[in-house]
This record gives C-alpha cells, sequence and structure tokens, in this order.
C-alpha cells in the first residue's frame, strides 16, 4: 500500500531577496538553573535555514516558545539565554525583543536591514498562541511578507504561530521541517523495499495507531519493548510481574491476527527480580517468564533474530526502545538493534521519538542513522498517518 508522499514549498522555491520572514523556530532547548542552554542541538537545527534566508537578503524574525508558561510572563522562561546562544552559533548578534506583537516590535520589524536577525519574546506568554487566535495571529502576520515553519516539534498543533498565521500570508517550509517531510513522508508514502519497522516503548497504548498505520504498508513489523508484553499476554503467555495493559489485551490479539507473519516477536527476554539496575538478570524464552520476575529488554537470540529479519531492508523505521536501556544490564537490546540498524549497507534509517532518539546516541551509531526526527510528538503522529496542522497549511509543491 502506498500514498502520494507529501510534498511542500521550501524556502528555495521563493524569493526571499529583500522580505521580511517570521520564522517559526523551535527553540525549546533545555537550561540549567542559571538559565544557561545545556543543550542547543535545537538551535543548531535551525541553523541551514537562518543562514539561507541570510545569504539571500532576507531579514529574518524568528520565533519560538520556551517551556510552560501557560499565557503568562515567567522571567525565567525569556527566550533572552537562546538569542546569546544564537548569535555565537552564527557569529552575529541577535537583537531580541521583550515582547513578540505590538508597537516596539513594529519598530524594530521596521528598523531591519537585509542579513538581520531578530528574536521574538516566548509565544507563550500570550494565551492566544494555544487558543490560536485569529487576532493574535493576524498581529504575526502583518511583521512580515513570508511564513516560514521550521519546527517540526510543534507541526501537531496547531497553535497561532504554527497553523494560525499561514492563513494570513504565504506559507513555506524551512529546511529542517522539508527533512523531516521528505524523509518521513518518502518511508510512509513511497519507500523503497523491503521496508521494516521496529517498534518498542514502555506501553502499546501510545503505539497502537502506529502499528495500526504501519501494518499496511510494511514488509516486516518487529515488536520489542515493554510494549510486547500485552502481545505476550494475548498470546497466552505468563509475564509475571512485567509491565502490562491488560485492557489491551484484546486490540493486541486482534493486530495478531491481522499482522500475521509480518508481526515480529521477541523469542526471549532478559527478566529481573526488581525494576532496578542493580536487580539479578536473566535470560529466559519469551514463554518462560516465571512468577515475580519482569521482562526489561529482548534476549539475545532476539537481537540475533532481529538483525536477520533487518537484513536486505532498503527502508527502516524505528520508534521505541526494545528494553529498559536506561539501566545499563537492560541496554543490550536497544544498543544490538541500533548498531544492526546502523550497519544496514543500503538503506534509508530513520529513527523517530525522543527516548530513542537518546538511545542511538548512546549507542555511538547516530552519525550513520540516515534521519533522527527531532520531533517526538510530532514525528509519532507522522507515524499515525496523521494531518499534522502545521504542515497541512503550508503550501504544496507545484
Ligand atoms: P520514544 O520516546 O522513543 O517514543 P517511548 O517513550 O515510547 O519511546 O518508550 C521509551 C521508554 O520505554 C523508555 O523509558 C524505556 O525504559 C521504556 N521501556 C522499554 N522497554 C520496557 C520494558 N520492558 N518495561 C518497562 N519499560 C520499558
Ligand atoms: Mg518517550
Amino acid at each position: 500500500m502506498t500514498t502520494t508522499p507529501v510534498c511542500k514549498k521550501t524556502i528555495r522555491n521563493v524569493d526571499v531577496d529583500g522580505k521580511r520572514v517570521l520564522v517559526r523556530v523551535d527553540f525549546n532547548v533545555p537550561q540549567d538553573e542559571s538559565g544557561r542552554v545545556t543543550d542547543d542541538t535545537r538551535i543548531r537545527a535551525a541553523l541551514p535555514t537562518i543562514e539561507y534566508l541570510r545569504q539571500h537578503g532576507a531579514r529574518v524574525i524568528l520565533t519560538s516558545h520556551l517551556g510552560r508558561p501557560k499565557g503568562k510572563v515567567v522571567d525565567k522562561l525569556r527566550l533572552d539565554p537562546v538569542a546569546d546562544r544564537l548569535s555565537a552559533l552564527l557569529g552575529q548578534p541577535v537583537r531580541k525583543l521583550s515582547d513578540a506583537i505590538g508597537p516596539e516590535v513594529r519598530e524594530a520589524v521596521l528598523a531591519m536591514r537585509p542579513g538581520d536577525v531578530l528574536l521574538l519574546e516566548n509565544l507563550r506568554f500570550y494565551p492566544e498562541e494555544e487558543a490560536n487566535d485569529s487576532t493574535f495571529a493576524r498581529q504575526l502576520a502583518s511583521l512580515a511578507d513570508l511564513y516560514v515553519n521550521d519546527a517540526f516539534g510543534t507541526a501537531h498543533r496547531a497553535h497561532a504561530s504554527t497553523e494560525g498565521v499561514a492563513h494570513y500570508m504565504p506559507a513555506v517550509a524551512g529546511l529542517l521541517m522539508a527533512k523531516e517531510i521528505e524523509f518521513l513522508g518518502q518511508a510512509l508514502g513511497s519507500p523503497r523495499r523491503p521496508f521494516v519497522a521496529i517498534l518498542g516503548g514502555a506501553k502499546v497504548s501510545d503505539k497502537i495507531a502506529v502499528i495500526d498505520n504501519l501494518l499496511p504498508k510494511v514488509d516486516r513489523l518487529l515488536i520489542g519493548g515493554g510494549m510486547a508484553n500485552t502481545f505476550f499476554l494475548a498470546k497466552g503467555y505468563d509475564v509475571g510481574d512485567s509491565l502490562v495493559e491488560v485492557e489491551k489485551v484484546d486490540v493486541a490479539r486482534d493486530l495478531l491476527a491481522r499482522g500475521g507473519d509480518k508481526l515480529v516477536l521477541p523469542s526471549d527476554v532478559v527478566i529481573a527480580d526488581a525494576f532496578s539496575a542493580e536487580a539479578t538478570a536473566q535470560v529466559v524464552a519469551a514463554e518462560q517468564v516465571p512468577a515475580k520476575w519482569r521482562i526489561m529488554d529482548i534476549g539475545p537470540d532476539t537481537v540475533r533474530r532481529y538483525s536477520q529479519a533487518l537484513q536486505g531492508a532498503h527502508t527502516v523505521v524505528w520508534n521505541g526502545p526494545m528494553g529498559v536501556f536506561e539501566f545499563e544490564p537492560f541496554a543490550a537490546g536497544t544498543i544490538g538493534l541500533a548498531h544492526a540498524v546502523a550497519d544496514l549497507p543500503d538503506a534509508t534509517t530513520i529513527v523517530g521519538g525522543g527516548d530513542s532518539a537518546a538511545a542511538v546516541e548512546a549507542a555511538g551509531v547516530a552519525a550513520r542513522i540516515t534521519h533522527i526526527s527531532t520531533g517526538g510528538g510530532a514525528s509519532l503522529e507522522f507515524l499515525e498517518g496523521k494531518v499534522l496542522p502545521g504542515v497541512a497549511i503550508l503550501q504544496d509543491c507545484e
């Protein structure tokens, strides 16, 4: 089953020379107590778009949210530290305003010269942002000639800055957004086959919609992580004290029936006598988990079988760790599979999900993955086949 991949116009397809461009970025970065940015990955991810626009003579007006101020001004969530870091990365001063709309902003925008970069204040200081208020969206739109969405991580939310604003001005994708749409869209729309999906993570309830959407599209679907436990229950296995969702057993049984040979479950598991990094661990067959023990990882035989199932794959989508990889004794399944994916000689490999991205980093193979999605919730919704409002509103390719 294939569908036409989503194709959106990008900043490369429009004239930006001399234009005032409002760019929605995702600068929702972690900070320490003193406000210092502790991880600037998201700021770096927006650099290609910012650099492109500057080099092509645009006036770049950046806008983002940070944290959850819930519609009020929270001094600790002002974007000044972000502007400082961005200035350092760009090697050019970035002017930071203390509002996102209003006379001060208008004046500053009018004073901009081509190549200038300006950062508006945290959008979520305004309750109108998350309410997708049309007046607020129009005020944002009035600042610029063109809207660029480069914030894939918030594209699943219809907020004023991610969706509303695009009703009032031409709207195209930034380079990061375009990359996300291209890789995820290609995989789901017209994958190079064989196409293998690997799904894990804690709960099956989080992933049912993803399995539903992927099952008809993939050649193989490999299941791991805590969510495999509910499938084991559906098959009548005892899972001891493992994490399970009893109310989802019927759904799991139905997916097993529909999936047939495509849907593969672990043959062995690593179990522990407590949910702890210091717990006693042992490997058992999946159908032989003793009472009071809990499943923490896929076993070595499963890693071997899953690695074999990946051989020859030309497209791989992975979401969700194979075990409690945060605890070293239960990381081998996830790390082993990360290597198997990274080692594939001719495959487009895509990793989505915050914990999965962290696991691939921890395995030291991130550089050998084709695309690691920057959007946790957004990539999950994309894999569910949902239309993301922040993507839908952008102009289609011609
Ligand atoms: P992602 O963020 O990549 O979408 P999830 O949030 O769905 O991934 O799942 C990640 C979490 O699943 C991790 O914190 C991991 O410890 C947990 N997990 C994986 N396997 C198990 C298991 N067998 N039992 C309990 N938790 C598990
Ligand atoms: Mg997660």
